[in-house]
């Protein structure tokens, strides 16, 4: 064998092992080239948002084509991140998974679907119906010429699989497991955990800065387990339904937050004060900086429940 045969042998074997690089490096793209609401996690892994308190929308390119979670706050934001997966990659969008039912999560399911079949828990289909306000795409066409675009085509796209408390997706070389969390914001609510990649879509309970709006059907001793649960898939980076990507910090921030609220509602319950009491005396200066504080009411009534439950 002459050099040069040697040489061209060792590039073919390279080229062969390397198929898959091939085709996740087809086209290089970086995160900077899909526009200033695009960071990129890890390799093959973008997340979307167009503000800090907006939803996010995130991509996982696989082998075999993308997978969606979420899809976007608005459809203008839908729009980009299909555009962002039309430079990104040749193939298909094989999966959605919605993360929660509420609409600046779902809306844009029929960007992706078809082709896309849509994930979530049991209970999500009947939610998204049940919620449909049938004038949703004419008031959304009112809001600006680009919402009028953007809503071209709208029709409620709901889960085409409903899985039951956990499931595994293995789309290409990705594997992705689907963990069902009861009560803890929507009607059914999935975290997305990447374990090879360490990488945890931890949906809408645990937001970072901001507190939450707390729907009466909602515990806040579920929330916590819910945080717990995820702290301990021992993630390098969550992905929280609203808001910046981080780390578990997310969970602990959270966490001192809501622990904090429990002891001071329960003293004052104690103390004999009513609901409406314990609205007007409240304080958690500690997070003055907190956005939306206009949803505090929602979180003193969860609390209230839980000081009131035992
Ligand atoms: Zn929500």
């Amino acid at each position: 064998m002459t050099d040069t045969q040697a040489v061209h042998r060792t590039n073919t074997a390279v080229l062969i092992a390397c198929l898959p690089c091939l085709v996740l490096f087809a086209s290089p793209v970086w995160a900077q080239d899909l526009g200033p609401n695009f960071r990129k996690i890890k390799d093959g892994i973008y997340v979307q948002s167009s503000r800090e308190v907006n939803s996010t929308s995130s991509i996982v390119l696989t082998e075999e084509g993308a997978v969606i979670i979420d899809t976007g706050q608005t459809l203008i934001d839908s729009r980009e991140v299909m555009q962002a997966v039309r430079k990104l990659t040749n193939l298909p969008v094989r999966i959605v998974i919605n993360t929660e039912v509420h609409p600046d999560h779902t809306t844009g399911n029929f960007v992706f679907s078809p082709p896309a079949l849509v994930v979530n828990h049991v209970g999500a289909s009947d939610a998204m119906r049940k919620a449909f306000d049938p004038e949703r795409a004419s008031t959304l066409a009112k809001q600006s010429p680009e919402m009028r675009e953007a809503v071209q085509g709208y029709r409620l796209v709901t889960p085409h699989v409903e899985y039951q408390n956990k499931t595994t997706l293995r789309v290409g070389e990705r594997t992705l497991e689907l963990i069902h969390m009861r009560g803890v914001h929507s009607e059914a609510d999935t975290a997305v955990w990447l374990p090879n990649e360490r990488v945890l879509f931890a949906a809408s309970v645990a937001l970072p800065g901001s507190i939450n709006n707390i729907r009466p059907f909602v515990q806040i001793p579920d929330m916590l387990a819910a945080m717990r649960m995820m702290r301990s898939l021992n993630p390098d980076i969550v992905v929280p339904g609203h808001g910046s990507f981080g780390t578990v910090k997310i969970f602990d921030d959270n966490e001192r937050y809501y622990t904090l609220l429990l002891e001071r509602v329960g003293a004052l319950v104690r103390a004999g004060r009513t609901l409406e009491q314990v609205k007007q005396e409240l304080r958690m200066p500690e997070y003055a900086d907190w956005s939306y504080p206009e949803r505090m009411p929602s979180n003193v009534e969860a609390a209230y429940r839980a000081a009131t439950a035992r």
